[in-house]
């Protein structure tokens, strides 16, 4: 069974969770360094990336988190998520991992219409269910990043190596599908 970090200091970690539950991996809420040990794969789910940062920071699991990532463990950023992530902020003077190809928009939709859903294609998968959030847009990616989703024209998810952003948040919808397309990051 493939063992699954989910960073666990705040936001949407718990749906994640369930949906790894869901499809037979199983998952670790990770709140202190001790949590990280074996784990297959790590994701930063939905929710504030600056209270994020800091909390990560305070506890002690940024340094040992960004070494994971850096060589090589599989790891997926949901929104807030893909803010940590990116080496590029646009509209903030903070970098988190800095890990990722990518530069971010940061609640890039703006107030009206800050929260959608719609349906579309994710690495080649047609009509994935993509909650949007406050979400974060990537704005742009380098050389090595693989886009595999877009809205309107904007990216909304890449790939590079090891890792994986989306803007979206598939742990809260019924399609397993990027999910599973993220376990199958794990060699
Ligand atoms: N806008 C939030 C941030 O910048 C992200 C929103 C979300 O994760 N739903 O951290």
């Amino acid at each position: 069974m493939k063992r699954v970090g989910v960073c666990a200091v705040q936001g949407a970690f718990a749906e994640h969770c369930a949906m790894l539950a869901r499809i037979g991996a199983e998952s670790v809420e990770i709140r202190e360094r001790a949590d990280l040990k074996r784990l297959d794969a790590l994701i930063f789910p939905g929710g504030e990336s600056t209270a994020q940062g800091k909390l990560l920071r305070e506890l002690g699991l940024f340094e040992p988190m960004r070494v994971m990532m850096m060589e090589g463990l599989p790891v997926w950023g949901t929104c807030a998520g893909m803010i940590l992530l990116a080496k590029e902020i646009e509209n903030d003077e903070r970098r988190h991992f800095a890990a990722m190809d990518i530069t971010v928009r940061r609640n890039g939709y703006g107030r009206q219409l800050a929260s959608f859903i719609t349906r579309g294609e994710f690495a080649g998968m047609m009509n994935v269910e993509m909650p949007f959030i406050r979400a974060p847009y990537i704005a742009s990616v380098g050389g090595g990043t693989e886009v595999l989703a877009r809205h309107a024209g904007l990216i909304t998810a890449a790939r590079e190596r090891n890792m994986l952003a989306t803007a979206f948040h598939p742990e809260i919808t019924d399609d397993e599908r990027v999910h599973r397309y993220f376990l199958s990051m794990i060699g």
